[in-house]
């Protein structure tokens, strides 16, 4: 790290945004290939993958909670890179010669190349009532409050993977009713999530949509419409944790203009270059799989391709 002009703005070769497991990689990679390398989170790092309940397709580990994986990343990143923690990049200006990053703090960071690795965050649920109950008895976080449930019932609102861990780990630690509220006959996940679900007993409502959630100081009641016949029905829990996908986190994109496609995902070429020179991006928020060992390999491109902005090579 280089102090410029005495002032706040420092110097890096790189500068990685985001520390999940592509800004993870990302920066084991690019400091290995010789670059200086600061990686920068809003929070600890972990991103959304860190609050996974439980993690089976990731390679050398048959099951594992998305905490322990983050943190095994995070303790093996910080062995080579500069770890900027709770330091949120607020704002990027775009130089002749490279970018500078603004922190939240005002402090500035001067790099030649950049990694936009973001990801995702949470669809938030537009039903009546689902903002003023908001941590009273709605999740959007199985894993981090899911202990509070036990014994009780609760609904899961989602069809995708996702929603279907995480209505399988309410059952396991110890929830008395697990309802799956799905919008559709057909799941969006893979056969292996449904089939577990099934085996652990969770309750399909299919074709259902939350129209309203009732409750005073808690959660107490749901109101779904079937929407095969309009059909609504009122069911009692105590708890709705809500799993419905994800929208990608595009603001710093945004202001540098880098090209998106019609989500809101970065587009990237196969080397992980976005439409903006010296800029790359990784993960989730370049759309895709969003697995966590895609997210992982596009970081460990990008990390080695971010070698050609600082003029330094890798054997491709
Ligand atoms: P997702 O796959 O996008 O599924 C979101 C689900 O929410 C869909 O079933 C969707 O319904 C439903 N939904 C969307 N908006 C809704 C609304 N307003 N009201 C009610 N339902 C709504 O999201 P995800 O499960 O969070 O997964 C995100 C990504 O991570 C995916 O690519 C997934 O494969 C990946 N992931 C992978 C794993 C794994 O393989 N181990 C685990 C978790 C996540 P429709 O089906 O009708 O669209």
């Amino acid at each position: 790290m280089i102090s410029l002009c005495g002032d706040e703005t420092m110097d890096y070769e790189l500068g990685i945004i985001g520390a999940g497991p592509a800004g993870y990689a990302a920066s084991i990679y690019a400091v290995r290939a010789g670059v200086q390398t600061a990686l920068f989170d809003t929070h600890a790092g972990g991103g959304l993958a860190s609050i996974a309940p439980n993690i089976e397709n990731y390679p050398g580990f048959s099951s594992i909670t998305g905490a322990d994986l983050l943190e095994k990343m995070k303790d093996h990143a910080k062995v080579y890179v500069d770890f900027h923690e709770y330091e949120q990049i607020i704002s990027i200006d775009k130089k002749e010669d490279g970018f500078i990053l603004k922190t939240a703090e005002e402090k500035h960071y001067q790099v030649a190349a950049i990694i936009i690795a973001t990801g995702t965050n949470h669809r938030r649920l537009h039903a009546e009532g689902a903002e003023q109950l908001q941590g009273k008895g709605i999740s959007y976080c199985a894993t981090c409050d899911g202990f509070f449930f036990r014994d009780k019932t609760v609904a899961v609102v989602g069809g995708g993977n996702s929603a279907l861990i995480e209505a399988v780990y309410l059952k396991q630690i110890g929830c008395k009713t697990v309802y799956l509220i799905h919008r559709r006959d057909k799941l969006r996940a893979e056969d292996a999530y449904e089939h577990d679900a099934k085996e652990a007993d969770v309750t399909f409502l299919l074709n259902k949509v939350i129209r309203r959630i009732n409750g005073d100081q808690q959660v107490e009641s749901i109101e779904l419409e079937d929407t095969t016949n309009g059909e609504m029905k009122t069911i009692t829990v105590d708890g709705v944790f809500i799993s419905i996908g994800v929208i990608p986190q595009n603001d710093l994109a945004k202001q540098l203009d880098v090209a998106l496609d019609d989500q809101g995902y970065i587009k990237v070429d196969c080397h992980m270059r976005t439409s903006v020179p010296h800029v790359y991006a990784a993960g989730d928020i370049t759309g895709g799989l969003r697995q966590v060992i895609t997210a992982a390999a596009e970081g460990a491109i990008a990390g080695l391709i971010s070698t050609e902005a600082v003029g330094k090579q890798y054997p491709y």
